[in-house]
C-alpha cells in the first residue's frame, strides 16, 4: 500500500503542509536556497559549482519570478541547483513542494505556477527513471511509488494521455491496483483535482 502519506495522494495533509516554510531556507544577501543554510561545508568543489550556477540567468530569474509565491521560488531554486548536479531524486521533490505552496497560497491564484511546477516534477521524475535504468537498479517498491507519484503529477498537470499510458504499463506490475484504477477513471474524465485515499476507498 501507499507508504508515504495515508490520507492524500502523496500530498501531506494541511496540518503537515503548514510546516512547509521550515523545509527550505533562503539567504537574502546572496540568494542561495537549501534545506539548511549553515555556511559550513568541506566540499569546496560543490561550493564552486553552486556559486557559479547561482549567477546563471535561469537561477536569477527563478529567484525573482512573479509567477510563483516567494516560498515556491526558493524550492524551485534549490530544485534547479540539484538538477544541475544531476541529483534528480531530490530535485523532483523540491519541485513538488513548490507545487503545494502554489496550491495553498491564499493571497493570489497561482494555478499556472502550480501546473508548471508539476510539469517540471514530471520531467525530473523521467530523469530519475533514466538514471536508474543506466545504473541498472533493480525494480523495487520505491519504483512503484515513484510511478504512482508520476501518474498523479501528470494528471494534475492535465497530461492525461501520458498519465494513461503510464497507468497501462503499471497495471500489469504495480501492486496498488485500486489506486491505478481510480487514477485511470480520473484521467479518462479529464479530472485534474486533488483526491485523497478516502476517495479511493469509497470508489472501490
Ligand atoms: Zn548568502
Amino acid at each position: 500500500m501507499l507508504p508515504l502519506y495515508n490520507s492524500i495522494f502523496f500530498r501531506p495533509p494541511l496540518q503537515k503542509r503548514l510546516t512547509i516554510k521550515a523545509w527550505i531556507q533562503h539567504c537574502p544577501s546572496c540568494g542561495y536556497c537549501n534545506t539548511v543554510i549553515d555556511g559550513q561545508t568541506s566540499d569546496m568543489a560543490q561550493v564552486y559549482i553552486r556559486k557559479n550556477f547561482m549567477t546563471s540567468p535561469q537561477y536569477q530569474q527563478q529567484l525573482k519570478s512573479s509567477e510563483y509565491p516567494a516560498l515556491a521560488n526558493y524550492f524551485l531554486c534549490y530544485s534547479l541547483i540539484l538538477e544541475n548536479e544531476e541529483k534528480f531524486q531530490e530535485a523532483y521533490k523540491q519541485s513538488q513542494y513548490a507545487a503545494w505552496v502554489c496550491d495553498d497560497d491564499k493571497g493570489q491564484n497561482y494555478e499556472t505556477g502550480a501546473k508548471n511546477c508539476r510539469l517540471r516534477t514530471a520531467e525530473l521524475i523521467d530523469k530519475v527513471k533514466q538514471q536508474q535504468k543506466q545504473q541498472h537498479e533493480p525494480a523495487n517498491h520505491e519504483e512503484e511509488d515513484i510511478n504512482l507519484i508520476h501518474i498523479d503529477v501528470l494528471r494534475r498537470a492535465e497530461q492525461f494521455e501520458q498519465a494513461l499510458n503510464l497507468i497501462k504499463q503499471e497495471l500489469n506490475k504495480n501492486s496498488s491496483t485500486n489506486v491505478l484504477k481510480f487514477q485511470q477513471h480520473l484521467c479518462e474524465t479529464k479530472d485534474k483535482k486533488c483526491y485523497t485515499m478516502n476517495d479511493v476507498k469509497k470508489s472501490s
